[in-house]
């Protein structure tokens, strides 16, 4: 039988329960247990996939193809496991299969309400990790308790907490403890009617981790416990954190995971491995190296619109003891004119995946100077496409190539439209998602790189480069050395003779993870580090931008 924790969120968002909720789950698994973490959002989406990142980040891809809540990419990069569409559910998933079941008659003569047919979808859907065998189940509940969403989530917690045994069960619930600098205190009254609302709501919290600037003096958490329902040592502190993976070990030191087993009737027998999650946290605060690595993309001024690129750079930062510092570059503003400017003193260059046509051009013309300058560099899914367009038009001499995504009249389509999607009318999950496999070419940077033949990475495209084009671009130097075995689509290209020059039509940044860091990341940044080591040489051993 699985054990249930429920994280929920009060006060205000932004709190980090996702974060939380891996470092609880990271120091279950390091002591043993198999734990699994899913995002329930109160969101009538049936999933992400057709939110633009403005309005909810990064979506991230599971290898069975869902399109998913960045918090999953927090999940498998604490634990190094692979969620599915199952650790991610939304309202409009929910009320899409009672709906469809009241359609093929399965209530049939009742009338179908909130409470008790969405409560029990609800429910049923929060157990199915449970009957995969897990030992324990993290569900977090998007959102903040008070918003009329979350309501029925928080209903079918309650129903749980009656139907599971007492000790299968528990709910962490994360808040706010603010300080004001007038009074110089901090305020523990948000919390108070956060938990008030819950129990309201019928649910009382186990534990309350709450999010603060400064440290919880012993009154401090007394007060929590005594107006809040709780043990004083079932208030936790966590406090802001420098970088995300320093959190686990917090949580550790202030008995998050302690707490929990107690509750759940599980002994306690000393304390979770955290040997090699250590040892990547030693490497990530003593770097001995720095780099530059310019960004480019469209989303640039969001936080969360490339997450999954940032961590794994930080994946791939510890691995080479060395600082990655991202340069973010808008690409809207990236011309011939500027691109000298905007590109200067940078170690190496990633360009991003994106849709439409904005800012493509700003892109292109980055790649033109990666490749011109014999600068490091990485084109992920439009970046790679974008690789692909800039070499037709600038060593090809084809002027007007392009992606028919973006000018469906382009008499160069090297990038077109796959064949599956020419019939596809709908937007939600109609894209070529999830995992698919990869052979890599012998004697290809690709194959050196990642050590093997064969490779399997994630995918969210509807695009790619145009077959008709290969033994062209071939011919002139630029080599698929990735292709995929079933239907022959390119999945990798790259530049024989530069130093780094690797495009991919997939998603490396999926699948990098703290205990295993993307090989293309990992290598990518060590091609920056001896960039930035070339330019300490002393002048003329330094060779000259050239063309390939
Ligand atoms: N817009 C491109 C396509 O659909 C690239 C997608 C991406 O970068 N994820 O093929």
């Amino acid at each position: 039988m699985a054990k249930y924790i429920f994280v929920t969120g009060g006060v205000t968002s932004s709190l980090g329960k996702g974060i939380i909720s891996a470092s609880l789950a990271k120091l279950l698994q390091a002591s043993g247990f198999s734990v699994t973490i899913q995002k329930f959002d109160p969101y009538i989406n049936v999933d992400p996939g057709t939110l633009n990142p403005y309005e909810h980040g990064e979506c991230y891809v599971t290898e069975d193809g869902a399109e998913t809540d960045l918090d999953l990419g927090h999940y498998e990069r604490f634990l190094n496991i692979s969620t599915s569409q199952a650790n991610n559910v939304t309202t409009g998933r929910i009320y899409q299969t009672v709906i469809n079941k009241e359609r093929e008659g399965a209530y049939l003569g009742k009338t179908v309400q909130v409470v008790p047919h969405i409560t029990d979808e609800i429910k049923r859907q929060m157990k199915l990790l449970g009957a995969e065998g897990f030992d324990i189940v993290i569900t977090e509940i998007g959102g903040t308790v008070g918003d009329i969403e979350s309501l029925p989530f928080i209903e079918a917690v309650r129903q749980l907490q009656w139907e599971l045994p007492d000790e299968d069960c528990l709910v962490v619930h994360l808040t706010l403890v603010p300080y004001l600098s007038a009074a110089k205190e901090l305020k523990t009254k948000p919390t108070q009617h956060s938990v008030k609302l819950m129990s309201e709501n019928g649910v009382n919290p186990d534990i309350i981790v709450c999010r603060t600037e400064h440290p919880l003096s012993i009154d401090i958490r007394r007060k929590i416990a005594q107006f809040c329902n709780v043990k004083t040592e079932a208030v936790i502190e966590a406090a802001d954190a420098s970088t995300i993976y320093e959190v686990p070990v917090n949580m550790m030191r202030e008995g998050l995971d302690r707490i929990c087993l107690q509750k759940l009737g599980i002994p306690v027998s000393g304390e979770p491995n955290l040997g090699a999650w250590t040892h990547f946290l030693n490497k990530l605060r003593n770097p001995h190296h720095h780099v530059r690595v310019g960004l480019i993309g469209k989303y640039i001024e969001l936080q969360d619109a490339y997450k999954s690129i940032l961590e794994s750079f930080v994946h791939a930062g510890a691995v080479n003891e060395c600082c990655v510092e991202v340069v973010k570059i808008h690409s809207e503003f990236i011309t011939i004119d500027t691109v000298e400017e905007k590109l200067a003193g940078l170690d190496a260059l990633l360009v991003a995946p994106g849709f439409g046509n904005r800012g493509v051009e700003g892109k292109i013309t980055a790649v033109q100077y990666a490749r011109e300058h014999r600068l490091p560099f990485f084109g992920i899914c439009l970046g790679m496409q974008m690789a692909v367009i800039e070499f037709a038009r600038n060593v090809l001499e084809i002027a007007d190539a392009h992606s028919t995504e973006m000018d469906p009249d382009t008499p160069h389509p090297v990038i077109s439209l796959m064949e599956e999607q020419k019939h596809v009318t709908g937007k939600g999950g109609t894209m070529r998602l999830g995992a698919y496999d990869c052979m890599l070419a012998a004697g290809s940077l690709a194959r050196s790189v990642y050590g093997t033949d064969a490779v399997q990475e994630r995918h969210r495209h509807r695009w790619e480069f145009n077959n008709a084009y290969l033994s062209t671009m071939e011919t002139a130097g630029l080599m698929a050395s990735g292709r995929n075995p079933a239907t022959g689509l390119v999945e990798i290209v790259e530049l024989p003779g530069h130093p780094f020059f690797i495009g991919v039509q997939f998603h490396p940044e999926l699948k990098s993870t703290v205990e295993s860091p993307h090989p293309l990341f990992v290598q990518f940044i060590r091609a920056a580090l001896e960039h930035n080591q070339k330019k300490s040489l002393p002048k003329g051993v330094h060779a000259k931008p050239q063309m390939i």
